[in-house]
């Protein structure tokens, strides 16, 4: 960008070739966007502070030290498709700054208050402007006393359209999400020093030494970076840079894998799944990686002009591009030591486990001997049954034949159907009904408390379940900034369920379909009956499976695992006769 820079409408002709779409769904995305501003700016220092009440963000400011307006373009920076960045369309192909569509400040601008206040750098002791747009309109615009730089302040968001903003996520979600913006675009700037700031509290900053290493050590603590491994690779339009976890740091889901093309943080489904393939068998197949990943390409083979909030971008030769990540993600893994090291901070966590011969730790849950634990976690959830009164069970009566593949009980109905049993989900389900029929769960404490540092999203997330987690066995309390110190587990039939449940709750709760999500309780105790039921593939005798059979027929539910995936197979007799010609 050149440091003079002009304000202008686009031709109509080039704002129909422009992917234009709605840009504002909530705070998030005004966050998102204005950040964009400042890194358009050429800030290097941007500050984003909340104010929340009654559950909603009711103000969003950001401040920048950027390049600043002249009086004249603050005057047009509201004017739809008025941007300083592009003049017709082939600038689109070597545009590198975040915007280009002249949009987003209108946008907000239509649906909130907005106040601006911009001064010029280096224009000396002028004045700079400040301006006050409210739904659509210029209220007012006047000199004022600046310093270089641009401060917007957006306040009661979607007042003029109160269906919006009864779509509005819960205040929780929306500054994980915020935070998440902050982390995409902290990572992706490493030289310029961000800040969130919400209701006074600091909940991410980084210090923009410069390099990907420090800012990553700001915002995840030196735990994480000392599990990450240098990565860097060529592919046919260009090469990668970053870093990637070693495969014992793993994720429910994406949330942390940062992708960004040209230095502009994308969501890309292919290029996830190329590096999840580089991985191959060192990740179970649900699980994802961390990763910091910039992917740079030659300006004819990337089109950032498809996605109203570029978060998706269409890549030329993406095949190929997504092989070559996929080979040098394995080729960075193969030179690593990748079994954790006894020092580390979550071998520590392993170690104050072993301590307590009652507390098993996670990592040896398939030690042997495989039957009798099975068996004494059977009987015990059997005690725990339901009272299921004078209402039939849902279930008919089954006779059991066998296990098959570790994971099947094999079975025989009273009506002659053939049924498979998949011995965790059912498990898992009859724990889920228990665990949430209880007011309190059962807990360990551990030996010396653990201290586990958080990620800003993860922990903005973390910060309301708090009580939630205590209430099934955890003892949590906040620690320091990122930090959450651990001094008891659940314990469930027996077993204590370790600390890396947390994180699986957090992704619980960072997935993106909302609409089938139920009670935050449910999803927390959705995490701990999966992690107390016995497992896929832990043997199991004729007579263990007749017990857990007899556990399934009392729930209420018995069909599904409380993720919603189904516990019985049926096969009807008569369908088995005629494929066998007996029909
Ligand atoms: P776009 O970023 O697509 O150009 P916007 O509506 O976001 O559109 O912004 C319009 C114009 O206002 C930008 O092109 C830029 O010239 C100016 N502008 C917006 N925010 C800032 C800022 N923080 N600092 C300097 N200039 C800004
Ligand atoms: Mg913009």
């Amino acid at each position: 960008m050149t440091s003079r820079q002009v304000i202008h409408v686009l031709d109509p002709g080039v704002i129909s070739l422009i992917s234009a779409g709605e840009v504002v769904e909530g705070p998030a995305s005004v966050v998102k966007e204005l950040v964009e501003n400042s890194i358009d700016a050429m800030a290097s220092r941007i500050t984003v502070t909340l104010q929340s009440s009654g559950g909603t963000v009711r103000s969003i400011r950001v401040v920048d030290d950027g390049a600043g307006m002249s009086p004249a373009d603050a005057a047009l920076a509201f004017t739809r498709y008025a941007t300083s960045k592009i003049a017709g369309i082939g600038d689109l192909s070597v545009c590198t700054t975040m915007g280009f569509r002249g949009e987003a400040l209108a946008s907000i601008g239509a649906v909130a208050r907005v106040s601006l206040t911009t001064k010029e750098r280096g224009t000396g002791p002028v004045a700079g402007t400040r301006i006050v747009f409210e739904g659509g309109e210029t209220l007012l615009s006047e000199e004022t006393g600046a310093p270089d730089g641009t401060t917007v302040l957006v306040e009661d968001l979607f007042f003029n359209t109160p269906a919006r903003r009864k779509f509005q996520k819960s205040l929780q979600t929306e500054i994980a999400r915020i935070t998440g913006v902050m982390e995409r675009a902290a990572i992706s700037n490493p030289a310029v020093a961000f800040r969130l700031v919400h209701n006074g509290r600091e909940r991410l900053a980084t210090r923009a030494r410069g390099n990907l290493s420090d800012t990553l050590s700001d915002l995840y603590g030196k735990d994480l970076v000392s599990g990450l491994v240098p990565f860097s690779g060529h592919h046919p339009s260009g090469e990668f840079t970053g870093f990637i976890a070693k495969p014992a740091i793993q994720r429910p889901n994406p949330y942390q894998v940062f992708i960004s093309i040209n230095h502009r943080p994308v969501i890309s489904r292919s290029l996830t799944a190329g590096l999840r393939d580089g991985y191959g068998t060192l990740l179970p197949k649900d699980r994802y990686p961390v990763a910091f990943i910039d992917c740079s390409i030659a300006g004819p083979d990337v089109d950032v002009n498809v996605h109203p909030a570029k978060k998706i971008v269409r890549i030329g030769r993406e095949e190929e591009i997504c092989k070559a990540l996929a080979d040098a993600v394995r080729q960075a893994l193969r030179g690593e030591n990748l079994v954790p090291e006894p020092d580390a901070a979550k071998s520590a966590v392993m170690g104050s486990y072993s301590a307590s011969p009652a507390v098993a730790p996670a990592v040896h849950e398939a030690a042997p001997p495989f039957s009798m634990d099975t068996d004494r976690r059977l009987r015990r959830s059997a005690t725990l049954i339901r009272d299921t009164g004078p209402g039939e069970p849902v279930l008919p009566a089954y006779r059991v034949i066998g296990q098959a593949m570790g994971l099947y009980i094999v079975a025989e109905s009273e009506y002659g159907d053939l049924v498979l049993i998949d011995q965790h989900a059912a498990h898992e389900r009859i724990l889920y009904e228990q665990l949430l029929r209880s007011p309190q769960g059962e807990r360990q404490e551990l030996i010396s408390p653990l201290v586990l540092e958080f990620s800003p999203q993860e922990h903005a997330i973390l910060a309301g379940l708090i009580p939630g987690l205590n209430r099934e066995g955890f003892g949590i309390e906040q620690f320091g900034k990122e930090s959450l110190i651990i001094q008891a587990v659940p314990v469930v039939l027996g077993r204590s369920i370790g600390p890396a449940a947390i994180r699986e709750v957090i992704g619980e709760f960072l997935r993106s379909a909302p609409s089938q999500a139920p009670g935050e309780r449910e999803r927390i105790v959705r995490v701990v009956a999966c992690r107390g039921a016995i497992k896929a593939g832990s043997a199991c005798s004729v007579e263990q499976c007749e017990r857990l059979i007899a556990q399934l027929r009392t729930a209420e539910n018995p069909y599904t695992c409380p993720h919603g995936r189904p516990t019985i197979v049926s096969f009807q007799g008569k369908n088995l006769d005629r494929l066998f010609g007996r029909g």
